[in-house]
């Protein structure tokens, strides 16, 4: 399941559109801006967190759904 993210640019704070798996497969984004072009993408050590941070997101997101589904 990939999470789509958005984040601002470190350069000139326009949006850049993430996807999750992605990001997390190393693949770097560009900035939204054509001008700027920044691309952005995360180190290893940075991408271990925030898989760690993902899994606990979908964890969560699944028990959500599995308790909504229980009350209708
Ligand atoms: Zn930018």
């Amino acid at each position: 399941m990939s999470v789509k993210i958005q984040i601002n640019c470190p350069d000139c704070h326009s949006p850049i559109f993430m996807e999750s798996m992605l990001l997390l497969a190393g693949q770097s984004f560009k900035c939204s801006n054509p001008e700027c072009r920044t691309a952005i993408s995360l180190s290893l050590s940075e991408s271990e967190k925030v898989a760690q941070a993902f899994n606990k997101f979908e964890h969560i997101r699944e028990n959500a759904v599995n308790q909504a589904r229980q009350v209708s």
